[in-house]
C-alpha cells in the first residue's frame, strides 16, 4: 500500500487527502496468524513539515476469526485510527516511534498492520450472546438444545459411594 507524495513537498504544512486499499497476504503476529477476508481500506492525508511527513488516517480491516465459545468461523470487522511520521532515510529512522521511505512514495503496511495489531481483540465471540458449547457433549448451545447435565468440578461426590470405601 503506496502513496505518492510528491506534491505534498512543494507545500509544506498543507495536508493532502488520500485513499488506499490492498488484500494482505495473511500476517503472522506473535502466536497468531491474522487473515484477511477482503481488502483493508485507509482514508485520511498526509503533510510534509520540511523534515518528515505525518500521516494521519481512518482504516477498516476485515478479519477471519474464530468465535472463542462456540469455535464458528466468522469474519470481524475492525475499525481503527493511527497517525504516524515518516522520516526520510535511514539513520533517522531507526527508533520505533517513525517508519522510514525513500524517493516520493510512502509505503504503508508496516505501519497500517502494526495499528491493526494493537486493536485486534484477544479473543472475539461471533455475538454478544453466544452461548457457546456443552462442555459435556460439545454441542453447539446456540443451536442444538441438549439435555446434558452440567457437573461442577468436584467429581467425587458423583462418583459411586463403593469407590469411596477404602479396603
Ligand atoms: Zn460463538
Ligand atoms: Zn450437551
Amino acid at each position: 500500500m503506496r502513496i505518492r507524495v510528491a506534491n505534498a513537498v512543494r507545500q509544506t504544512g498543507e495536508p493532502f487527502p488520500f485513499e488506499a486499499a490492498e488484500t494482505f497476504a495473511p500476517q503472522r503476529f506473535g502466536e497468531r496468524t491474522v487473515s484477511f477476508a477482503g481488502p483493508v481500506t485507509v482514508s485520511g492525508t498526509y503533510v510534509y513539515d520540511g523534515k518528515a511527513f505525518t500521516v494521519s488516517a481512518k482504516a477498516k480491516a476485515a478479519v477471519d476469526t474464530m468465535c472463542a465459545r462456540c469455535t464458528k468461523p466468522f469474519v470481524e470487522e475492525v475499525e481503527f485510527s493511527f497517525s504516524e511520521r515518516f522520516v526520510k532515510g535511514e539513520d533517522e529512522a531507526t527508533d520505533d516511534e517513525t517508519y522510514p521511505y525513500s524517493g516520493d512514495e510512502l509505503l504503508l503496511d508496516k505501519a497500517v498492520l502494526d495499528n491493526l495489531f494493537l486493536e485486534l481483540p484477544i479473543a472475539s465471540v461471533c455475538r454478544e450472546d453466544c452461548k457457546g458449547l456443552c462442555p459435556v457433549c460439545g454441542a453447539d448451545r446456540n443451536t442444538t438444545e441438549c439435555n446434558c447435565v452440567i457437573q461442577e468440578a468436584q467429581d467425587w461426590q458423583t462418583r459411586p459411594v463403593s469407590d469411596q470405601i477404602e479396603e
